[in-house]
């Protein structure tokens, strides 16, 4: 999954690099074809396309969401057949024996390549635009267009909804400013993406409002990845220039069945982030199928995982 804008940011950067790179091939193509130089493996390798620059960028950028995988196929694709043309046109150039035909082919390939490589460009800048501002995470867009996608594409009932609310957010804007409160929200996106796993994505969702879309084979699972998420949050302290803010969030987890639609979850697990605020703050709730509510505690040994009532 593409976590921050910053991930697209650096992808796009080696992209370009590794595409000017192509632009410095196509001079030594040149030079070959005047020197008749053809023992370049960069051009005229039978793997020449893995070898350049650009096929070390492709072979080190594994896809990171499934729709990826399609942008880059293609741009393998175009980038083999660009190399195996470009070949073909040095030998039958230098061996004094191309044709109107080579060239064409060769041009047909390369406008193949740069066409691929811009249609990339575009699915990244589209979820780019979709990241937010403030935090650099998903934005709500991000995750409204791709949840039932999500949902179909885990394993079975796997698949739980958090949504963490910072308590009491407004006095940290009353008593520090805005601007310090925008630090608070900066600071508590980068970490939830440093602490969710590889396969978990953590979205803003609003103003103070964060969804971590859990993968979890059990409901323990899901509320032990969520009470431990709620944790980390209150443990660590968030520094800004005149000295350091410890903030809690009010979290509710729910599991997300086969097919529901995204506002039916988010109904649920903001029920039961609701009763957490009512009865307290600074937990994190679940609610269960029969649409129990109960606060989650955190795992101990022979403990039970859930506490009889919902209020603490
Ligand atoms: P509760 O524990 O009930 O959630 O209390 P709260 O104060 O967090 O809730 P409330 O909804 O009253 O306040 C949310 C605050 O979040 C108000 C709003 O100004 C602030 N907020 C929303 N978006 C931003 C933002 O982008 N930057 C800053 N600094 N504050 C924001
Ligand atoms: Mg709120
Ligand atoms: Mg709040």
């Amino acid at each position: 999954m593409i976590k921050r804008a910053a991930e697209i940011d650096n992808i796009l950067l080696s992209l370009n690099l590794s595409i000017d790179a192509h632009y410095k091939w196509l001079v030594k193509m040149f030079r070959c074809v005047v020197s008749g130089d053809i023992t370049q493996p960069e051009i005229i390798h039978v793997n020449s396309y893995c070898m350049c620059e650009f096929g070390q960028w492709l072979n080190n950028h594994p896809a990171r969401e499934n729709d990826e995988t399609g942008y880059l196929y293609q741009i393998d694709k175009a980038h083999i057949e660009m190399h195996i043309s470009g070949r073909i046109l040095l030998s039958a150039i230098v061996e004094k024996r191309w044709l109107p035909e080579h060239f064409e082919h060769f041009q047909d390939t390369l406008l193949a390549f740069t066409a691929a490589v811009t249609d990339y460009k575009i699915y990244l800048l589209n979820i780019r635009s979709n990241m937010d501002i403030l935090t650099g995470l998903p934005g709500r867009r991000l995750l409204d267009e791709s949840f039932d996608r999500q949902l179909i594409e885990a394993s079975p009932g796997n698949l739980y909804l958090l949504l963490l609310d910072i308590d009491r957010f407004k006095s940290v804007n009353d008593t520090y400013g805005h601007l310090v409160g925008d630090v608070v929200l900066r600071s508590l996106a980068s970490n939830l993406s440093a602490w969710t796993r590889e396969d978990e994505t953590a979205y803003r969702y609003g103003g103070e409002e964060f969804i971590i879309i859990i993968k979890a084979q059990t409901d323990e699972m899901a509320c032990q990845a969520g009470m431990r998420i709620c944790d980390l949050i209150a443990r660590h302290s968030i520094h800004y220039p005149d000295g350091e803010i410890n903030i809690t969030v009010t979290g509710g987890v729910t599991r997300a069945q086969p097919g529901e639609p995204l506002d039916v979850v988010l109904g649920r697990s903001d029920q039961a982030m609701y009763e957490g605020k009512q009865t307290g703050r600074n937990r994190c709730m679940f609610m269960d199928k029969q649409q129990k509510i109960t606060r989650i505690t955190r795992r101990e040994p022979d403990h039970s995982l859930f506490t009889k009532q919902a209020a603490g």
